[in-house]
């Protein structure tokens, strides 16, 4: 089919594409890895369809058990319709076992289990290198009100159960993850953009494999089988 939207953003993993309607979003996602930022990028051929399915039947499962978000339905292999938003510039993160970033910045051994999950957030700006920021940062720089703070805060430990849950369902321990929210025309906030195993550490239940983008990062080995392999998890419990 020949479209012509007009392309709105293009990210590191994803183009962004206006559509007839003024509150939908097109999403194509992009056969491209990157690392270190954008400071290494490779062409993978086949990510873009296996991050497409991977968030489109997770966005759709946790819907179900109550977290709104922005998924609206999958229109072919790469790409997937989505309410557009105002994206709040944070990248929300939060760890059940320490790894990657916090494990290296406070020395605590990767794998150790924590006692409760950790939550960050990151300013969302490729100039800055996304610096770690707290809820003073967010408030002084306008980015969100202590009470839209409380509420992704809050939103953000919700999802976390309901993805430990479904990932525990298919043998995969979720170490820790990021999401982003966007913001209604009525100030509502919502979940939006992904969760891939470009944006979560996955390990095997048993062996502690790598089921995510650190095969990548680390140089590990070729990232198509695994996230494969997290697909057809999910696709055997889910669809
Ligand atoms: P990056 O911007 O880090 O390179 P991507 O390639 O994933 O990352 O780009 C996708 C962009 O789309 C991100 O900046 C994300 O914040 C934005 N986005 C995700 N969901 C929505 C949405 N529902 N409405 C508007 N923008 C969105
Ligand atoms: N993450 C992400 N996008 C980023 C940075 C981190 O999706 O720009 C995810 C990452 O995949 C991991 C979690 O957030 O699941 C925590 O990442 P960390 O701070 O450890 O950074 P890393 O070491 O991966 O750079």
């Amino acid at each position: 089919m020949i479209r012509n939207d007009v392309l709105l953003y293009e990210g590191k993993a994803k183009k962004l594409f206006k559509t007839d309607d003024p509150k939908v979003l097109r999403v194509e996602y992009l056969d491209q890895a990157t690392a270190l930022n954008g400071g290494r990028k490779d062409i993978v051929e086949g990510k873009a369809s296996l991050n497409n399915q991977i968030t489109s039947l997770i966005f759709k499962q946790i819907k179900q058990n109550g977290i709104q978000n922005h998924f609206i339905r999958k229109i072919s292999k790469h790409e997937q319709l989505v309410e557009m938003l105002e994206i709040i510039p944070l990248e929300v993160v939060i760890r059940n076992v320490s790894a990657g970033s916090f494990a290296n910045r406070l020395a605590i051994l990767e794998g150790k289990i924590l006692d409760y999950p950790v939550l960050e957030f990151y300013y969302k700006d490729d100039h800055l290198d996304d610096p770690l920021i707290n809820d003073d940062h967010v408030k002084i720089m306008n980015i969100a009100t202590e009470q839209e703070i409380t509420f992704i805060k809050h939103e953000a430990h919700r999802i976390n159960k309901v993805l430990i849950e479904l990932f525990s369902e298919v043998g995969i321990r979720l170490i820790d993850f990021k999401i982003e929210f966007g913001r209604r025309a009525d100030g509502t906030i919502i979940l939006a953009d992904e969760i891939t195993p470009d944006t979560c550490r996955l390990w095997d239940d048993k062996t502690k494999d790598h089921l995510d983008k650190d095969v990548y990062r680390r140089k590990l080995g070729d990232m198509i089988p695994v996230y494969q392999e997290v697909l057809i998890r999910l696709e055997k419990v889910f669809n």
